[in-house]
């Protein structure tokens, strides 16, 4: 089993519904766990024109997927919560990055991990803290707390919202 970091966002179709949909469908994978999910954090969009803020969040998963499989899970994900993909960094219901798995490095046309623009984005490097640790290790050996101390926090708010940490049980 692999760890997995997924950065979870969202700035359409009511954002808050989208990243507790995504998180269960992420809790529902086939070989892998979801384990860890942060807070919801709100900033204002960064890219063209004028757009609603975002919600974003950051969970862990343990899986046996490999990369590859876990991006197309992730776009059929993405599809079902009806992402259209426009305009480049344009507004979504949802959009799911794989950060970082194990500490593989892959760098290919449909994927590059780590994530290549996660360093520098307060909205995934301060949650991906709360569900891990300022001594994470990236894989070229980078220290998540020294990207933290080069990344300001403000325009980062914390919100109330929770979301499911795991499938609601059914009953019956
Ligand atoms: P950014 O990558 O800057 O956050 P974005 O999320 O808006 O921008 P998308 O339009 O969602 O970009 O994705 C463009 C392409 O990026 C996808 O089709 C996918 O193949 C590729 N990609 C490369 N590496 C990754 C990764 N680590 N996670 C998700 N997608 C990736
Ligand atoms: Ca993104
Ligand atoms: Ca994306």
């Amino acid at each position: 089993m692999k760890p997995a970091y997924i950065a979870l966002g969202s700035n359409q179709g009511e954002p808050e519904i989208q990243l507790r949909k995504a998180v269960i469908a992420l809790s529902i994978l086939p070989m892998t766990q979801l384990d860890k999910v942060s807070s919801v954090y709100r900033s204002a969009a960064v890219g063209p024109g004028t757009q609603p803020d975002y919600l974003n969040a950051v969970v862990r998963l343990h899986t046996e997927l490999s990369a590859i499989a876990l991006l197309d899970a992730l776009q059929e994900i993405e599809r079902e919560q009806g992402r259209i993909r426009t305009v480049r960094w344009g507004p979504r219901t949802l959009d799911l990055d794989l950060l970082l798995y194990g500490d593989e490095t892959t760098t290919t046309p449909r994927l590059t991990v780590p994530h290549p623009r996660m360093q520098k984005r307060h909205f995934v490097l301060y949650p991906l803290c709360e569900i891990s640790s300022e001594k994470l290790l990236l894989p070229d050996g980078t220290q998540l707390g020294a990207l933290l101390q080069q990344c300001s926090q403000r325009g980062l708010v914390k919100t109330p919202c929770q979301l499911p940490v795991s499938p609601t049980p059914q009953d019956g």
